[in-house]
């Protein structure tokens, strides 16, 4: 990028860094960055990096629950906000974290700028609350770099367009970060967030889980979309898409954490002698059962027309065996569990026409086993659902793919489950992994 010669007067003195100094690419989650005292915690981070010689990048989330917060706010005046505005809304929490950990770098010397996803050139589509990034401008970060070391980008939102306000829906800063390592070149962006690394599961749900080392990008993705929360599925996307390396580690100790990268499928079949890498428990999600549905062709065609017509992606979906001479059947899909009412309102009039009825259950949860040789290794399915059946669990649905196993239960019984799929497949801390 040609650099013009800039009028000192606008800005503060010319940076530490030198101008071809390395970025060094960072994200805070909500937990890290929770009250007053943790940003400053962060601050303090952030300036090694830059006493060390290198500028920083940091995409920040809003602090704690603030998003979940806000979200609350909005539904005491309006029982389904409106999604553009909800955006508005939502983009705000983490503009107030990327200002108050300015203010404290800045508090220790340290030249930041705060940029919201806009001024950071984040242009998305314009789906509210689900946008995808289009495209990420890298202009007004390296402008920003040529006069501070540190550029604090606001997470999880960007414009559309047209220039309205958009967020990447729940978890989104980890996709923020990995975006701007993907603008900036960087081969590496560290994730820091409240647990030191991956986990073959959810370790506060699990504490005998195992920190892996590595993990490969589909399986991560994988574990991702399935509802490991610990990474937004489109960051890990994009870092396979361009190269970047995760490292997800902890915001309150130094050691490493795990890799997220290319895994060469021998190296990860050496690595372990278990089929399974990584089990995820899905909380967010509800059940829609269709009662009487017409056995005819394109009633699914009309069904997830109008489901889709309406915003809303089914997950799983069965669809029942009829017994001889029925001309009505059932089904059944999962929707993700924010959207249930609008899944259920466009589904009320179709199935008034179709002469059924729709019925939803919020009580359910979806386990899922992922692995790569999960496709290649017997028997597999039916060890998950051995330790799903000892739990007490009863199987509602199922779904298969090479590396993947999923089944929808009981939500009662999801935790029971999870702890027993987990350790039939051998994913426990053993004796010699206590070192840490
Ligand atoms: P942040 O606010 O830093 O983005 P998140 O709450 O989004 O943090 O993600 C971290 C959480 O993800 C952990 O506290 C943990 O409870 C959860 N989690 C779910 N699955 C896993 C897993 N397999 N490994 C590690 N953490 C996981
Ligand atoms: N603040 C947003 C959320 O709570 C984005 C994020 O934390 O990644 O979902
Ligand atoms: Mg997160």
């Amino acid at each position: 990028m040609g650099s013009v010669d800039r009028p000192s007067v606008l800005t503060s003195p010319a940076p530490a860094q030198p101008p071809g100094a390395r970025v060094r690419v960072q994200k805070y989650g909500g937990t890290s960055v929770g009250d007053l005292d943790r940003l400053r915690k962060v601050a303090a981070r952030v300036q090694r990096v830059v006493a060390g010689g290198e500028r920083v990048a940091v995409t920040v989330s809003a602090m704690g629950r603030s998003t979940d917060e806000l979200i609350a706010t909005a539904r005491e005046l309006h029982a389904r906000p409106n999604r553009r505005e909800l955006d508005m809304l939502m983009a705000t929490g983490e503009q107030v974290s990327i200002a108050l950990l300015t203010m404290a770098l800045q508090h220790l010397g340290v030249r930041a700028r705060s940029l919201t996803g806009a001024q950071a050139g984040f242009l998305t589509d314009g789906v509210h609350g689900a946008a995808r990034i289009l495209r990420v401008d890298p202009t007004p970060l390296r402008r920003a770099f040529e006069e501070v070391d540190v550029c604090v980008i606001a997470g999880f939102q960007g414009v559309d367009a047209d220039g309205q306000v958009t967020t990447f829906g729940r978890g989104g800063s980890d996709t923020t970060a990995v975006a701007v390592a993907a603008a900036l070149g960087a081969d590496t962006c560290e994730i820091f967030t409240d647990t030191d690394g991956v986990y073959t599961t959810d370790p506060h749900l699990i504490p005998s889980a195992r920190r892996l080392e590595v993990i490969d990008y589909d399986e991560m993705l994988e574990l991702a979309a399935l509802g490991a929360q610990v990474l937004h599925p489109r960051s890990v996307w994009y870092g396979r898409r361009y190269g970047v390396t995760l490292h997800v580690r902890s915001s309150f100790d130094f050691r490493p954490g795990t890799l997220v990268r290319r895994v060469a499928r021998e190296e990860a079949l050496m690595e372990t002698d278990r089929p399974v890498t990584g089990v995820a428990l899905d909380m967010e999600h509800a059940r829609i059962d269709l009662l009487g549905v017409p056995d005819e062709p394109g009633t699914a065609a009309r069904i997830f027309g109008a489901l889709g017509a309406a915003g809303v992606s089914a997950d799983m979906i069965i669809q029942g065996v009829r017994g001889a001479g029925d001309s009505r059947q059932q089904m059944a899909f999962t929707v993700p569990r924010d959207l249930a009412d609008e899944a259920m309102d466009a589904m009320a009039p179709l199935m008034t026409r179709l002469g059924g009825r729709a019925e939803l259950d919020l009580g359910v949860a979806k386990l899922s086993i992922v692995g790569i040789a999960i496709g290649s290794a017997p028997g597999i399915a039916g060890r998950m659902f051995e330790a799903v059946a000892a739990a007490g669990a009863n199987i509602e649905m199922i779904a298969t793919s090479e590396v993947r196993v999923s089944v929808v239960i009981p939500a009662a019984k999801a935790q029971e489950a999870l702890r027993r799929v987990h350790a039939a497949f051998g994913l426990e801390r053993g004796e010699s992994d206590e070192s840490d």
